[in-house]
């Protein structure tokens, strides 16, 4: 079985979320949404994660959410680290981390997204910044981090329509499993209906994060039933 995580980001409304969960089922893979967090409420029958949460417990923190309250509010996993919060809000690696432990603390799966940006592709440093991005986990996760995933997500595939050949996702997904012992690793990037199949077809992907795709019901429930 392989997971397929939706990534709505900022879209939908309550209709949008009541069809896309319905859309959600059957399925032989493991699905988890991730809606705004307005939409939790109405993103019914099936498993819930946050996009984001905050780095700090509790507080004077004005527009933050908590880990402990996206879990109280019906979440299982959250996903960190993305390029759009490292782009738009200046998410740091240490930053991540502190979220990160937070998270597990609060028993969130966590679900955290690497990958280099189209210079870096270009410049041949694709495995270096994903390094990077990973250097503060352990080899070995601690037994606290079952719940968790990596997703490699390159920036210059995310929302474009491009996507990596099939040998570079396998590249590169094999050398996230040789920094990290034992982690599913999904690949993100225009994951679409006419792709997901030879996508998961790859062996060392364990699932796919899909954005765009994941607001189109139509769409979303070909991807779902892949
Ligand atoms: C994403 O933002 O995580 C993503 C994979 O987006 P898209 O599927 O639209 O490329």
């Amino acid at each position: 079985m392989k997971t397929i995580v939706a990534n709505w980001k900022m879209n939908g409304g309550h209709v949008l979320a009541h069809a896309l969960a319905a859309a959600s089922t059957p399925s032989k893979h493991k699905i988890i949404l991730c809606p705004p967090l307005t939409l939790l409420s109405h993103t019914k029958g099936v498993t819930l994660g946050a996009q984001d949460c905050s780095a700090e417990h509790k507080g004077a923190y004005t527009g933050d959410v908590s880990a402990a309250m996206l879990k109280e509010a019906g979440c299982e996993w959250v996903i960190l680290g993305h390029s759009e919060r490292r782009q738009h809000h200046q998410e740091t690696d240490a930053l991540i981390q502190r979220k990160l432990d937070i998270a597990s603390a609060s028993h969130l799966g966590i679900i955290l997204c690497v990958g280099e940006s189209l210079a870096e592709h270009e410049a041949g440093k694709a495995e270096d910044i994903v390094k990077k991005q990973l250097s503060f986990l352990p080899r070995h996760l601690p037994p606290t981090m079952r719940h968790f995933m990596i997703a490699y997500e390159p920036v210059w595939a995310i929302g474009t329509g491009l996507t990596p050949t099939n040998e570079q996702i396998d590249t590169m997904h094999q050398f996230i499993k040789a920094q990290v012992a034992d982690v599913k690793v999904l690949y993100g990037g225009s994951v679409k209906p006419e792709n997901i199949q030879e996508i998961l077809a790859i062996p060392s992907v364990d699932g796919a994060l899909v954005g765009g795709a994941s607001i189109d019901p139509s769409a979303w429930k070909k991807i779902v039933q892949s």
